[in-house]
This record gives C-alpha cells, structure tokens and sequence, in this order.
C-alpha cells in the first residue's frame, strides 16, 4: 500500500482539500508554494500514463476544479500543473501556484509552515472548492 492509498484510507493525516469517487486531493506536506497541492486517484497505479484513459482524463478535470478553488485563495498568476513521481510510487499530479517560472522548479527551498497554517489554507481552498 502506499503512503498515498494510506492517506486516503484516513490511515495517515492529510490537509484534504477535496475528493470525488476516484479521486483525492490534498497539500503537499513539503510545499514549494503555499497551496501547494495534490490529486491523486485512488487506484494504486505508479505511473501516471499506466492510468487508463478515463482515469487520466476524469484526473484532468477534477484537477481543474481544485486548481480553480486554489487560484481563489492564493494571491498568485496561475496554478502551474507537473508530474514528478520519481518519490512516491504513486500516480499524482502537483498544482503549485506561481507568478513566475522559476516558482516551478523543484530545486527550490520548500516553504514551511506550522499545522495550523496548513489548515488555515486547506480550509478556505476547500470552501472555495465547487
Ligand atoms: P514526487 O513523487 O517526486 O512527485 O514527490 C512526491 C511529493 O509528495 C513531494 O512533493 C512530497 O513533498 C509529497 N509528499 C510525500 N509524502 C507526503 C505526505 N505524507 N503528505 C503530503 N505530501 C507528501
């Protein structure tokens, strides 16, 4: 099992930002930016272009309706969208809000912030969440 099918097993916390019958969303613990998130399907599937079409394309979509509830709340120019994958086995896809291009790279400091923070921004995305 991995450490994603966990936290959407509710076996480990996660600042849940929203989640639908195939998919779970949520902050990433080590965020490049605050709003920093993830969608993740609840099938198990390590790559992310193993997922079968409907997965992937039904992933898009529900990407974008967090990536609009993020862009409420975070003062920032888009939400810019990657997939890594090389740490968690785990297919997901990173919604990372940005003004610039170097906001993206994953060589940056992570941002750091206490857990009542993370639930303070977890929170108004999820109110913002349609
Ligand atoms: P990658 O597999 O390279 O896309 O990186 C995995 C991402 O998952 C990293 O940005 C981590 O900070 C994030 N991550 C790992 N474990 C957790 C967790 N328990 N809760 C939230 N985010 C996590």
């Amino acid at each position: 099992m991995s450490i994603f099918s966990k936290i959407i097993a509710g076996e480990i916390p996660s600042y849940k930002i929203a989640e639908d019958e195939n998919f779970y969303s949520f902050l990433d613990i080590n965020p490049l930016a605050k709003g920093h998130t993830l969608v993740v399907p609840k099938k198990e599937v390590d790559y992310i272009f193993d997922l079968d079409d409907d997965t992937l394309s039904k992933m898009m979509l529900f990407s974008k309706k967090v990536a609009k509830a993020i862009e409420k709340v975070v003062d920032c120019k888009r939400i810019g969208i990657t997939v890594i994958g090389l740490e968690v086995p785990h297919a997901h896809i990173h919604l990372i809000p940005i003004t610039s291009e170097s906001d993206m790279s994953f060589k940056n400091t992570r941002k750091q912030f206490s857990s009542q923070e993370f639930e303070e921004i977890a929170s108004k995305i999820r109110e913002a969440f349609e």
